[in-house]
């Protein structure tokens, strides 16, 4: 394989830059640019440059590692960690019932592995209990997208859209700092005509490049959106014959946007009356326009009715289901599209099919070759189920995922896993969560494995095996596979990922995120395929794939896409005069989610070394902080301290955390879990805080 360039995708995040890894004799690999493939054009971010120091990184589990008698994790053979794992599993089955058990995913995870996992829960494991860290991603917007259009897909549209479009708002969004390749979208877009707004607290990279930066109040942007939409409606800009034949439900939604009077909404979320008016203005002007939103409206207790009210604005302005023109979510983990589709979710089954549809049921029990009445209802979602460890759910296996590090009210959640009879961990390095485990599986990295993902614009790729993994460690696939003959079955979890893909392209036929026409030999050829790509008949020619959604009519039973009657309300918690500063947390450059690989790269820690709490001038003049100082930040639910970083571009009411990081300084310690009743996201982008320098 040595001297092989090998042209495959990175690890992180939900834009899969393409790239050509080349393994050298010393064992090192180089990243090359893929110029071809379209949506980076050869361009990475430090991330995707030193993903492969993550391969060779010092930190890399080769040996399963098992808990000893006297409480150290010690060496073991697979065989044995194999065995333990499945006892764990079984004794605990077998003492409290199916549902004792736990499964926790990643939006990381391969589709082939997210399908394996589904599987394995539902039909080895009987359990209902399976959920993963891709909840606290975007499945707000993945619910407000299914209620309004009737289907999910993170960009019902290519990113080549972006800079042909008219406007864009950019919505709690900072892809300056979290996919950096892809803010050549929004310049082109303003080297064309085109004009950007973004909305966000904080003025990041992204914010200083719009026209136009408005910075609500942190858990104010759904009435932000109502103002807007209560200006389209007065200044005679609703686009009325697309409401009349497309969409359902415009006058509740009219009238609650009426009851948002643009003064009310000022004092509500800060932004003036001005500013509201000027964003409608450049919304409204040119012919076609998006909305894109990301973690910020979504990871509110209200997200579901935040992103909802922005979708809104988008159908009464005639702005989804039109050429350029649209609602898309910025989707953030690696596979988060892919991911939440074939079956590791709480509530679905492969092909992003609901648990509960008989049809569905019945169509893939029969890909699976079982009763549709033995498989399990729908548990609990990702924080519910950390939450009820130790207590209803007694043992847990996890993969791909760090929930020490990035849950919300972190400290709880450990405690509640140190709590667990049983915990098996599947990861690369020893992470926070790995740490506490009875069994620790080290597994293989993407450029030691091939898989598709599925990036935020609902394209399939192929990642491809670059270099040879480590010795000692075996793909996640494999697990499941010997633990599947463990615990009694034998067939049904093979351990090549083409094969587990022929499965699920079976799996999916006919559902909602169809891939019955993409194999691997087409992924290979091109650069991906979007669903929903059905099977073509036999004599037919293959279906191209489905880049753009919606342009005739919309995925609902009629054919209409779905105003949502909603109205703004408070966050689940407000400043007081105990908590009487706001925290918002995010992400920064350098380092990627709980930060478990990009914390074992050298030049990524030495640029974001540690996490800090950004504050405004003002604040720190009444905290009487000055640069460096350690602020100790206080919530209900803990306390984090971090040096203060001061700086104007950020709201003087809040401060703001980036997450990646354990120990005293881990912003999740203070995070609400307060959950959005629909989609069960938690509150992570806002809760009340208290702040003082810590002597
Ligand atoms: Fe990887 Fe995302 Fe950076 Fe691209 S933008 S190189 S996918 S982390």
């Amino acid at each position: 394989m040595q001297n092989t360039v090998t042209p495959t995708h990175c690890p992180y995040c939900a834009l899969q830059c393409g790239m050509n890894l080349t393994p050298a004799a010393d064992g090192t690999v180089e990243v090359g640019e893929r110029a071809d493939f379209p949506v980076n054009r050869g361009a990475l971010c430090g991330k995707g440059r030193t993903a492969p120091q993550v391969l060779a990184s010092g930190a890399r589990l080769t040996s399963p590692l098992v808990r000893s008698a006297d409480g150290a994790l010690v060496p073991a053979g697979w065989d044995e960690a194999l065995d333990r794992i499945a006892g764990g599993l079984a004794r605990t089955r077998a003492e409290r019932g199916a549902d004792a058990v736990g499964v926790f995913g990643g939006g990381g995870l391969t589709n082939e592995k997210a399908y394996a996992l589904g599987k394995f829960a539902r039909v080895v494991l009987g359990t209902s209990q399976i959920d993963y860290n891709g909840r606290f991603c975007m499945s707000s917007a993945a619910a407000a997208g299914t209620k309004a259009f009737g289907l999910d897909r993170g960009l019902p549209f290519p990113l080549e859209d972006i800079p042909r479009t008219g406007c864009v708002i950019l919505v709690g969004s900072n892809p300056a700092e979290t996919m950096p390749p892809s803010l050549r979208y929004f310049t082109e877009l303003r080297e064309n005509g085109g004009t950007l707004i973004v909305v966000d607290p904080r003025r990041t990279r992204t914010a200083e490049q719009a026209d136009l930066h408005l910075a609500p109040r942190p858990g104010t942007d759904l009435a932000l959106a109502l103002g807007m939409l209560h200006l389209v409606v007065a200044e005679g800009r609703v686009d009325e014959r697309y409401v009349e034949e497309r969409t359902a439900g415009w006058e509740e939604a009219r009238a609650a946007a009426m009851a948002h009077w643009p003064e009310y909404v000022e004092r509500i979320t800060g932004v003036s009356v001005p500013e509201l008016r000027e964003a409608v203005r450049l919304f409204c002007a040119p012919e076609a326009a998006m909305v894109l939103t990301a973690r910020g409206p979504e990871q509110q207790a209200k997200g579901t009715d935040t992103v909802g009210a922005w979708i809104n604005l988008c159908l009464a302005t005639g702005r989804a289901g039109r050429p350029l023109s649209g609602y898309g979510c910025l989707t953030g983990q690696g596979n988060g599209q892919g991911g939440r589709e074939h079956g590791q979710k709480a509530d679905q089954l492969p092909g992003y099919r609901r648990l509960t549809d008989p049809a569905a049921r019945l169509h893939v029990a029969g890909v699976w070759g079982v009763d549709p009445d033995s498989l399990p209802g729908p548990g609990r979602s990702a924080y519910e189920l950390l939450d009820a460890l130790g207590t209803d759910v007694r043992a847990l296996l996890l993969m791909g995922s760090n929930p020490v590090v990035s849950a919300p009210r972190a400290a709880h959640v450990e405690e509640r896993i140190r709590s667990l009879d049983f915990l098996a961990v599947c990861d690369v390095v020893l992470s926070e969560t790995a740490a506490l485990a009875d069994v620790v599986l080290p597994v293989t990295q993407w450029a030691e494995e091939t898989g598709t993902t599925t990036n935020l614009e609902g394209r399939v790729l192929l990642r491809r095996r670059a270099v040879t993994p480590p010795d000692g460690v075996r793909g996640d696939l494999e697990v499941l596979h010997g633990l599947a003959d463990r615990l009694g079955v034998e067939k049904g979890f093979p351990t090549e990922p083409e094969e587990v893909f022929e499965e699920l392209r079976r799996a999916s036929a006919g559902g909602p995120a169809d891939y019955s026409g993409i194999d691997y030999r087409r992924l290979g050829e091109g650069n991906g395929v979007f669903w929903p790509c059905p099977a073509p008949g036999s004599e037919g020619p293959p279906h191209p794939g489905t880049p753009r959604l919606f342009l005739d009519r919309f995925a609902t039973g009629d054919g209409r896409a779905r105003f949502a009657a909603v109205a703004h309300r408070p966050s689940a918690e407000e400043p007081d005069e105990a908590y009487p500063v706001l925290l918002t947390t995010g992400r920064v450059l350098a380092q990627y989610q709980s930060g478990a690989q990009t914390r074992r790269v050298a030049e990524l820690n030495n640029a974001a070394p540690g996490p800090f709490v950004e504050l405004h001038p003002r604040l720190a003049a009444r905290l009487g902080a000055a640069e460096g100082d350690p602020l100790a930040v206080v919530s209900r639910r803990g306390r984090a301290v971090a040096p203060a970083r001061i700086t104007t571009g950020i709201r003087p009411d809040t401060v703001f955390m980036p997450f990646h990081w354990p120990g005293e300084g881990r912003a999740n310690t203070l995070t609400n879990p307060a959950l959005d009743p629909t989609s069960r996201m938690p509150e992570f982008k806002v809760c009340a805080v208290r702040v003082e320098v810590a002597r």
